[in-house]
């Protein structure tokens, strides 16, 4: 059985005849989250047994759900080989009403979805790559947690809904199914979400950041920097021994952005490893000149791991140094961290 969503709209055109079949398909999938081919009452019986015979247009079952008193929705997808990962649901923004009860502005949502079933690159500091690789996601599983979780949610299509890849796994390790995955999200046909509400972050392949660059898909991009010398990186990510800090920086600048938009360096803050003043203002120094905004992300500790959570009071004095020099920087709210939202601490949980 082939995943429907793996296929392209142009693909699926080429598959059924008369091509307007393929955007009633389309919309029965990405419009009313229909998993089931019989019920796309508007085709003809004989393309809905063909569709019916060669795809599903449901690979993932929903595992298990933790939900956050903050409203952050955790999901553990298993694969049809029996694989499990993660995807969270944040709400970023609730619906605010004015005096007379009508509705100001709606609620905001990020969904945050894997790329891979584990992770090659083996950071220190992270639950998914210190428990190894198992495979790439297919365009298709990549594209369906946005469905799933959409569905799962009520999620109404024309809702504002952005994409973060920062789930699971290294998205430009899996480049091909990613950049398939990110027109098919887009397509304005399917799920709509334009290039510029997807972010893929990436822990810093620096020639993939320029092949991405070089496509100009008007996707924002986001770098997990973590360190501003090449000593304390090698430590937390080994692949800072192939692309080093200044490789990194050096394919951020030449990166296609949007106007309005800036780059968005993480920061994952260590108590005692990277967290000094000193440290902020090497990170000043090394961001000069670019449109960038940092994202200081207080370590979320798991079973296992060696490293301390600093304390709030000295990220506040890190962010502050920066914001004082000009430099926008945010402290990441540790959404969902009584349901161990930091990427892959649910799934290791789960195997226990
Ligand atoms: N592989 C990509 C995208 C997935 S990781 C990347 O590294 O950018 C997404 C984010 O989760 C990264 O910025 C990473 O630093 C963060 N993360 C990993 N382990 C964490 C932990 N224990 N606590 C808090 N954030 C963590
Ligand atoms: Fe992979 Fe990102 Fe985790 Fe590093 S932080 S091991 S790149 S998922």
């Amino acid at each position: 059985m082939e995943n429907i969503f793996d296929y392209s709209f142009d693909e699926l055109k080429g598959l059924l005849t008369p091509s307007f079949r393929a955007k009633q398909v389309w919309n029965w999938l990405y419009i009313h989250y229909e998993d089931d081919f019989s019920m796309m009452i508007n085709l003809p019986k004989e393309i809905r047994n063909k569709l019916k015979e060669q795809f599903s247009a449901k690979n993932l079952d929903i595992a298990n759900v933790a939900l956050s008193k903050d409203g952050t929705k955790k999901y553990l997808f298993l694969t049809h080989d029996n694989h499990t990962f993660e995807s969270v649901l944040l709400k970023m923004k609730d619906k605010e009403f004015d005096e007379d009860g009508n509705i100001k502005s709606q609620e905001r949502f990020t969904i945050c979805i894997s790329s891979q079933i584990g992770c090659k690159i083996g950071c220190k500091f992270c639950c998914t790559g210190k428990n190894g690789f198992t495979r790439n996601l297919s365009a298709g599983e990549i594209v369906e947690q946005v469905v799933a979780i959409k569905k799962d949610n009520n999620i109404a299509p024309e809702k504002c809904v952005n994409i973060v890849y920062m789930g699971m796994g290294e998205p430009l390790d899996n480049f091909d199914n990613l950049i398939k995955a990110i027109k098919i999200i887009s397509h304005i046909d399917g799920l709509s979400i334009s290039p510029r509400r997807q972010t893929i972050s990436t822990s810093g392949i620096s020639p993939m950041i320029n092949v991405l660059g070089n496509l100009d898909l008007g996707v924002q991009l986001a770098i997990s920097l973590h360190a501003v010398n090449d000593i304390t990186r090698n430590k937390l990510m080994p692949i800072n021994k192939i692309y080093n800090i200044n490789s990194i920086i050096d394919s951020v600048r030449s990166f296609p952005i949007d106007a309005r938009k800036r780059v968005m360096f993480e920061y994952l803050m260590i108590k005692d490893i990277n967290d000094s003043i000193d440290n902020a203002k090497d990170l000043l120094k090394l961001l000069d000149g670019i449109k960038a905004k940092v994202n200081l992300i207080l370590f979320n500790p798991f079973e296992g791991s060696n490293f301390e959570r600093p304390d709030l009071e000295n990220a506040k004095k890190f962010a502050d140094y920066l914001y004082s020099k000009g430099l926008i920087c945010t402290i990441r709210e540790s959404k969902g961290i009584d349901i161990d939202a930091a990427c892959g601490q649910l799934k290791y949980k789960n195997k226990k």
